[in-house]
C-alpha cells in the first residue's frame, strides 16, 4: 500500500513558492542571482508594528486565543473594512487564519464537494486551482489574454456558469497581471450571477492598496451591495504591511460560511498566531501613511522595468495598474535555440534558461495558466530590477 494519499497527484507544489526558493538557495550557495521571483515586499515591516509585536510577547500573547481570531483583531478588521471597503459587517461574520492563504483553503474545503466547479479566470494566482483540486473540486479557467487587458468579461463569465458553479474567484489587482476590474465591470459580473443564485464570490483583495496612476479600488461586496451575503472578501496584512511572515490573512463573509471555517481551523491548525494577532491589530489600528511613499517606489520601479523590457529583444511588456509584478509575454522567444544547444519549447524552459544561464529568477506562464509568459517580480531594489532586465535582454539576444 502506497503511503502517499492519491488526492496529492491532484497538485503540485506552488511554483511561485518553488521558484523564491530556489533563487534564494541559488544566491545562499553564492551565485550572484536577480531575484524576481519573491512574491513579498522587500521593504522592511514598520517599526511600530514590530515594536508593538514585542510589547505584545511581553504582555503575555503566548498562549492560544479564540480559534478564527482574537476580539481585538475581529474588531480592527471590521474597522478596516467599514473605513477603507465600506462594508459594514459585524465581527461575527469575521475569520482570521493563517494567512489569506489559509482562508481561501478553509473556504473551499468547507463548501467543495465531488465535482463542484470554480470558474478561475486566467492569468491567476497559482493557489486557487490546486486547493480547489485537493478538494475533488473542478476549477473552470476563463482565460482572458493580453490582446483583453487581462481581464474576463462578463459575456465570458456567462458562458462559463453551469448548474454546478459554486464559486466565481475574482482578485483585483490581480497576480500576476496587475489588471484591476472597474465598479462598471464588477457591476456586469453580479449582473450576470443574479441569475445563478447558487454562485459565491470570492474576492481577494490582498494587493488593494497597490494601484498606480490615480486609479481605485472597489471591493465587489460594496459595489454590489446585494452580494453581501454571497461573497467572501480576502484580505491580508501580508502584502500592505509587508507582514508576509506573520501569518496573518482574514475575511467576511456569510455567517454559515464563517462558522463552517472555525469548525474546519479548530481540526487543522487551531488559531493563528497570538502574537501576529497582535501585531496586525497594531498594523490596522495604526497609520497608513508610510504606504504613500512605498507605493511611488513601487510606481518607479515599474516604469523602469517596463520601459527597459517592452518592445525590446522581441519582450511585450504590458503596464500593470496595480501588485508588484509585470507579466511579459515572451512569444517570440519560443523555439529559438540557447548558445548551449537547447530548444526553448515553452515559458518553462525559457524561464531555467534565464535562470541557469544568465541568474535571473523569475516564474513561468505556465504556472499561471496563460502562456507563453513570464511573471517578473518588482518588489526589489531599482538597481537590481536595472541589472535583471539587462540580463534579460542579453538572454533573449543570445537565442537563434
Ligand atoms: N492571494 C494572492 C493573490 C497572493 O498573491 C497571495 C500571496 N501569497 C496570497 C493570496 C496569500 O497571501 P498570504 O497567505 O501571505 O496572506
Ligand atoms: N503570493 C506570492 C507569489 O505569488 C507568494 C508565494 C505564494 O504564496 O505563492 O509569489
Amino acid at each position: 500500500m502506497p503511503l502517499l494519499a492519491k488526492r496529492l497527484d491532484l497538485i503540485q507544489p506552488s511554483p511561485s513558492i518553488g521558484a523564491m526558493n530556489r533563487a534564494k538557495a541559488l544566491a545562499a550557495a553564492g551565485e550572484d542571482i536577480c531575484n524576481m521571483a519573491a512574491g513579498e515586499p522587500d521593504f522592511p515591516t514598520p517599526p511600530h508594528i514590530v515594536e508593538a509585536t514585542a510589547q505584545a510577547m511581553r504582555d503575555g500573547a503566548t498562549r492560544y486565543t479564540a480559534t478564527d481570531g482574537t476580539a481585538a483583531l475581529k474588531s480592527a478588521i471590521a474597522a478596516k473594512f467599514e473605513r477603507e471597503n465600506h462594508l459594514k459587517v459585524a465581527t461575527s461574520n469575521i475569520s482570521v487564519a493563517s494567512g489569506a492563504k489559509q482562508i481561501i483553503y478553509n473556504a473551499f474545503t468547507s463548501t467543495i464537494d465531488e465535482g463542484d466547479e470554480v470558474i478561475v479566470p486566467a492569468p491567476y494566482w497559482v493557489s486557487y486551482p490546486d486547493i480547489v483540486k485537493l478538494n475533488g473540486g473542478v476549477p473552470v479557467f476563463v482565460t482572458a489574454s493580453a490582446a483583453q487587458c487581462f481581464k474576463m468579461t462578463p459575456q465570458q463569465l456567462a458562458e462559463a456558469l453551469t448548474p454546478r458553479t459554486k464559486w466565481l474567484v475574482l482578485n483585483s489587482p490581480n497576480n500576476p497581471s496587475g489588471a484591476i476590474y472597474s465598479e462598471d465591470e464588477l457591476r456586469g459580473f453580479a449582473h450576470v450571477l443574479r441569475d445563478h443564485p447558487q454562485v459565491h464570490v470570492m474576492t481577494d483583495d490582498i494587493y488593494e492598496h497597490l494601484i498606480y496612476d490615480g486609479l481605485t479600488h472597489s471591493t465587489f461586496a460594496h459595489t454590489n451591495p446585494d452580494f453581501l451575503n454571497r461573497t467572501l472578501t480576502i484580505n491580508g496584512v501580508s502584502k500592505t504591511y509587508a507582514m508576509t511572515g506573520f501569518r496573518i490573512g482574514y475575511a467576511c463573509g456569510p455567517l454559515e460560511l464563517i462558522k463552517a471555517m472555525e469548525k474546519l481551523q479548530s481540526q487543522s491548525t487551531s488559531n493563528p498566531a497570538a502574537v501576529s494577532q497582535a501585531a496586525a491589530v497594531a498594523a490596522l489600528n495604526g497609520p497608513l501613511s508610510f504606504f504613500a511613499e512605498w507605493r511611488d517606489a513601487y510606481r518607479m520601479r515599474r516604469d523602469r522595468l517596463v520601459e527597459l523590457l517592452h518592445g525590446n529583444a522581441g519582450l511585450e511588456c504590458p503596464t500593470p495598474d496595480g501588485a508588484f509584478y509585470v507579466y511579459v509575454s515572451c512569444a517570440s522567444q519560443i523555439g529559438k535555440i540557447t548558445p548551449g544547444g537547447k530548444l526553448i519549447n515553452n515559458d518553462s524552459d525559457f524561464v531555467m534558461y534565464l535562470l541557469d544561464e544568465f541568474k535571473v529568477a523569475t516564474v513561468q506562464g505556465a504556472a499561471y495558466g496563460v502562456s507563453p509568459a513570464f511573471r517578473i517580480s518588482f518588489a526589489t531594489s531599482m538597481d537590481v530590477i536595472e541589472e535583471a532586465c539587462h540580463r534579460i535582454i542579453q538572454a533573449c539576444e543570445a537565442l537563434r
